[in-house]
């Protein structure tokens, strides 16, 4: 290997900096993922190969025996991987292993809290990658040259990990990547044959890339495959154990935990497909974002053709993991044809009822853990996926009245089984939190009457509430909004004609003019003075919050004044005959409506001044 030009020293990106310390940091404890990660890396580009030699075999360079290469020195303490893949030139090296490109990077770096056993955790959700070499290595050198480039175009990096590496081109003949780990004084252990194959085997086996290692024993030379070198998803279940599906999910999704959940299914008949799809225990880094990475992998007949194939499941469903191998899918198919695909879909809509059923077959607790770290996501599904839209719904968490907890617990099938006789809808409430849903004086009634009540604190839950309109044929209503008809409910004698509204109702309409729709005695209320109530058919308070909060324009919608004339503060509104002391009351009434269910004033200052008039005026 010949030098062609000067070295260049360049800076890693200051994240790569952190990431490099928080690896060097609080991995040690784990430190064996170091083999994981650079087998995965090579694996990839020798995936990646294969896929760019279907339309050019040229880039074969005359060597099409894929294959992975581990080896080690005990002299000078060494460990090498090396592949013959895709490889890198001297832009990639540069881009690749000196920045991280990947979405949330910002948001990871957020989230650490200098606690090395909370950021480990938070590094194994992140995936580590390349970086893992500096565990173990104290010196990296990587040689790299491209397929199908001259063997001028060779690159070798070297970097001992700390703020800097550099950079040279050298000639190269071979293609493909060496990736060389100097390994620290306290690493030397993983010089070794035993060692290193235990580690293939532990990590690396289901991989259908070969990985080779020199035979072991008196007098042999040859090179043997270590790993059973065939796609795990390809092989009989009966011949697999859990702890080969749970190796195979920690290399695809870059996780420590184990999955809590897998679905394994070959179909053959006019379709013929295999898919492998994991529920994982702990969130990925970047669920909640927009460009959040959908986690599975696409192979058309074992040839690996695209991670992130956001086309074979739906946005709900993105933090599955897992493979899809199909035979009726061309070799060259693009992301854009697969937006467009029977097979596609087919393949699809197969998957999301696997996931279903997959979730559906949980144990309660185990569903509580999904749903805890989930269930936000899941809930989408309600609005994205109308075919699904029931099973989903039996899938749904909600807190409730009949709870004493904040954690959800209550599926709307337990809900419709306690439902008294004669309740005819399911009622929900939704609020900025549990705190004001829980304590809304929109429940009184139900408190009295003994009927449960859904409380939806999630901004999602907003929009299942417009989307999911029944359950078991029984419709959702809002009990924030238009008139009750709870069980047992005699209609009233009067009904056939609008009742006349009293003396008080109007008074105060009056003088609340402007603010409130109107003012109506309330059906609801047992114990507090008022509440608003928005017609049937207007957006919630706590949704127009919500879109405001969003940046949105929200139209100005009044509500209605419920009072409750069963209350002394009403008592002593209608017996107050100063025209200016009533409005002042009526405003507090209003206003206290207002603050109960969260809401802002839009003048909190004479508010105060209001009630301090009124405080005084009482105790003097
Ligand atoms: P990730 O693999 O998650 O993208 P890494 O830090 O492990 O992150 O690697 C960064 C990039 O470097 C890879 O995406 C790939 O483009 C490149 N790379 C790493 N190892 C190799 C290799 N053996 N052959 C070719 N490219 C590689």
């Amino acid at each position: 290997m010949t030098t062609t030009t000067d070295k260049q020293t360049l800076g890693f990106q200051s994240e790569v900096n952190q990431l490099l310390d928080l690896v060097i940091n609080s991995l040690y404890s784990n430190r064996d993922i170091f083999l994981r990660e650079l087998i995965s890396n090579a694996s990839d580009a020798i995936e990646k190969l294969r896929f760019s030699a279907l339309s050019d075999e040229t880039l074969y360079e005359g060597d099409a025996e894929l294959a992975i290469t581990i080896e080690f020195d005990t002299t000078s303490k060494t460990v090498t991987v090396r592949d013959n893949g895709i490889g890198m030139s001297r832009d990639d090296v540069i881009a690749h292993l000196g920045t991280i490109a990947k979405s949330g990077t910002k948001e990871f770096f957020g989230a650490l809290s200098g606690d090395a056993r909370t950021d480990s955790q938070l590094i194994g959700q992140f995936g580590v990658g390349f970086y893992a070499a500096f565990i173990v290595a104290d010196r990296v050198t990587v040689t790299s040259r491209r397929a199908g480039s001259s063997d001028t175009a060779g690159v070798r990096w070297e970097s001992s990990g700390k703020g800097e590496f550099t950079v040279e081109e050298v000639v190269l003949p071979r293609r493909g990547t060496e990736v060389i780990l100097h390994l620290k004084d306290d690493a030397t252990e993983y010089a070794d044959a035993w060692r290193l194959r235990g580690l293939i085997k532990k990590y690396s086996d289901h991989l259908s890339t070969p990985i080779r290692m020199l035979e072991t024993g008196e007098g042999k030379t040859g090179w043997e495959t270590v790993n059973s070198a065939t796609a795990l998803w390809l092989r009989n279940k009966q011949e697999l154990s859990d702890d080969d599906y749970k190796g195979f999910y920690k290399h695809i999704a870059h996780d420590f935990e184990d999955p809590q959940a897998w679905s394994h299914s070959k179909v053959e008949g006019k379709l013929e497909y295999t898919t492998l799809l994991f529920v994982p225990t702990r969130a990925p880094f970047d669920l909640y974002e927009r460009d959040a990475k959908h986690g599975i992998k696409l192979y058309v007949q074992r040839v690996f053709i695209m991670d992130d194939a956001e086309q074979l499941l739906p946005r709900y469903l993105r933090f599955i993991r897992g493979v899809v191998d199909t035979k009726d899918l061309p070799l060259n198919v693009s992301r854009e044809i697969l937006q467009r695909n029977k097979t596609i879909d087919t393949i699809r809509a197969a998957s999301v009822k696997k996931i279903l059923s997959l979730l559906e077959g949980l144990s309660a607790e185990d569903y509580a853990k999904f749903w805890k770290t989930f269930g936000r996501v899941l809930k989408e599904g309600v609005i994205e996926d109308h075919a699904n839209q029931e099973r989903i719904a039996k899938l749904l968490r909600f807190t409730s009245t009949f709870q004493d907890k904040s954690e959800p617990s209550v599926s709307l099938t337990d809900y419709c089984a306690r439902m008294q006789d004669g309740q005819k809808a399911i009622y929900f409430l939704t609020a900025e939190n549990y705190a004001t849903a829980k304590n809304s004086p929109h429940l009184e009634v139900f408190k009295t009457r003994n009927i449960e009540v859904l409380l939806l604190t999630d901004p999602v839950d907003e929009w299942i509430s417009t989307h999911l309109t029944t359950f078991d044929e029984k419709p959702l209503k809002s009990i924030l909004h238009g008139k009750l008809e709870l069980p047992g409910d005699v209609a009233p004698a009067d009904s056939d004609e609008e009742r006349k509204p009293s003396e008080l109702v109007e008074r105060i309409a009056k003088t609340l003019d402007g603010k409130v729709k109107a003012v109506r005695e309330s059906q609801r209320l047992t114990s507090s003075p008022a509440c608003l109530v928005a017609d049937e058919f207007d957006m919630s308070a706590n949704l127009q919050r919500i879109l405001k909060s969003a940046g949105q324009e929200v139209p100005p919608t009044q509500r209605v004044l419920e009072i409750n004339l069963n209350h002394p503060l009403l008592a002593r509104l209608a017996a107050e005959t100063m025209e200016d002391k009533f409005a002042a009351l009526a405003s507090v009434v209003y206003e206290q409506a207002l603050l109960a269910e969260g809401g802002r004033l839009d003048d909190p200052a004479a508010f105060v001044q209001r009630i301090n008039e009124l405080l005084v005026g009482a105790a003097s």
